[in-house]
């Protein structure tokens, strides 16, 4: 990708993350976003490590490879990725994605405290908001245990991957959402919180 699209990326990814940053998901400099920027071989854009996710410019993003490791040749070749960004690499390279979400939104921790084995979602309009069905569908959200080894992370998700699933909540931490694009990312992401927060408040 060119520096100018590399630059469009940054901006897409610092204003969502700003809107992220607004709704309390992204506390501190937590989380991380990031777009696919090509398949052969993967890189990612990636949001910039250890900054204020509400303040991103759009120059605050880093292009990664397959192994969420920083590419050599980039605009800004200092900059850091979150080793977060290995699992945003796996997710992208096993589901297609085109744009992953990973926030410490408070809803899916409580939810994996509470259902350690994956998080069960039926018989709710909102599940639309993630493709599937209001009734007659059962979506289980898997979990998996936190670690900081991405590798470790990386194997869990794909053991539990379910293409009709975008979603992965990595225990007493936060978790991932992914999507075409980083608008229909945000969405899932905005769905995932509302059904997760009715599945704790009605239990
Ligand atoms: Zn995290």
């Amino acid at each position: 990708m060119s520096a100018v699209g590399l630059r469009e990326a940054g901006a897409a990814l610092a204003a969502e993350s700003a809107r992220f940053a607004g709704l309390g998901w992204m506390r501190g400099t937590s989380g991380n976003l990031s777009m696919t920027l090509g398949r052969d071989p993967l890189r990612l854009a990636v949001t910039v490590s250890g900054v204020d996710k509400g303040e991103l410019g759009a120059d605050d993003v880093v292009v990664v490879d397959a192994a969420g490791a920083a590419v050599p040749d980039q605009p800004n070749p200092a900059s850091r990725p979150s080793a977060e960004a290995g699992l945003h690499a796996r997710i992208a390279e096993v589901s297609g994605a085109g744009a992953v979400v990973h926030v410490h939104m408070m809803a899916p921790v409580l939810a994996a405290q509470r259902w350690p084995d994956g998080v069960v979602l039926r018989d709710l309009e909102m599940l639309k908001g993630l493709g599937r069905g209001a009734h007659g569908d059962v979506m289980t959200v898997p979990v998996v245990p936190n670690s900081q080894d991405m590798s470790v992370l990386g194997a869990a998700f794909e053991a539990g991957f379910d293409p009709a699933t975008p979603a992965l909540i990595v225990a007493r931490h936060g978790v991932y959402v992914w999507g075409e694009d980083l608008r229909q990312a945000r969405h899932r992401t905005e769905c995932l919180e509302w059904l997760l927060r009715f599945a704790l408040e009605t239990d």
